[in-house]
């Protein structure tokens, strides 16, 4: 069997969505029917007997665009009534979608002090299983309205990995505004080539990281190498992929050569709370 052909038999599945693969690039608006897809295949992934959680960015995008406001907002009191607004609007559209298909959604909001405490984290981690054994798709974002720079992961690639390592995932797939892995920002140079496998995130590789053109989500390819690495230590295979078309998820759960694969590579001495002590942004 192929490592690819292997992704089959993934039980527990991490799916994150970036802003940008959530809204119209052309408005900033939600992208309902993109959104309804995604809500499909997670259903559908569960229904074959997956245990799934979805990171979702969005509340700030959401937030922002319900009072009108044309430009990201940078003022930290902004930032967080907007996330406020946008996150109780984004998880209302996924109840309203999961309930369509007779699905139970749950709303996890984590702040960085979730995992610095150890009491804290065990909490968390019984939780999550909590709601997996109940059937629940657990939807986690950062809990963008109280947290600060002390406190915050800063982007959801790195708290997607994050949830990874804490519930002990064997797969998490990050969707994004790019197809996969470079060997050099692709909107910049037309040279470079698409890599669809890394067998281990060395030096190397987190040197090709490069910033996505996207200005809707926080994160560029520089903080999907440091999930990937995070994820991948912590036992789990990770796969970046475009979200433009949500069917890729089924698409790789079946094994199909889709983005970049990055193996699994569970290090003896893995230590969360090693990958928690700068904020990345
Ligand atoms: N937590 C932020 C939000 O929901 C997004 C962070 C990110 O895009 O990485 O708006």
């Amino acid at each position: 069997m192929t490592l690819r052909e292997q992704l089959k038999d993934k039980k527990r599945i991490v799916v994150k969505v970036g802003s940008s693969s959530l809204t119209h690039p052309e408005t900033g608006h939600v992208d309902l029917i993109k959104l309804e897809k995604l809500v499909r295949e997670l259903t559908d992934l569960h229904n074959r007997g997956k245990e799934v959680i979805l990171v979702s960015s969005g509340a700030i995008a959401v937030g922002r665009k319900t009072i009108g406001m044309k430009e990201r907002p940078t003022k930290l009191a902004t930032k967080q009534a907007c996330a406020s607004i946008g996150q109780a609007r984004l998880m209302m559209i996924y109840q309203k979608l999961f309930m369509e298909y007779n699905q139970i959604a749950s709303q996890v909001l984590m702040t960085k002090n979730t995992l610095i405490n150890g009491e804290n984290r065990i909490n968390a981690r019984n939780t999550f299983e909590t709601l997996l054994s109940m059937g629940a798709i657990p939807i986690v974002n950062e809990n963008d309205t109280i947290s600060t720079y002390e406190i915050q992961f800063g982007d959801n690639d790195t708290l997607s990995a994050i949830v990874t390592a804490l519930v002990q995932a064997d797969l998490l797939i990050l969707l994004s505004d790019i197809d996969g892995l470079f060997t050099d920002d692709p909107n910049k140079n037309p040279d470079a080539e698409f890599i669809d496998y890394v067998e281990h995130v060395d030096h190397h590789f987190e040197q090709m990281g490069k910033g996505s053109a996207s200005d809707v989500g926080t994160g560029g390819m520089s903080t999907k190498l440091k999930a990937a690495k995070l994820a991948t230590s912590a036992g789990a295979d990770m796969v970046i992929a475009n979200g433009a078309d949500m069917g890729v998820i089924h698409q790789i759960v079946d094994g199909e050569q889709i983005g970049t694969l990055f193996k699994e590579n569970r290090t003896e001495d893995f230590y969360l709370i090693d990958y928690l002590d700068e904020p990345s942004v």
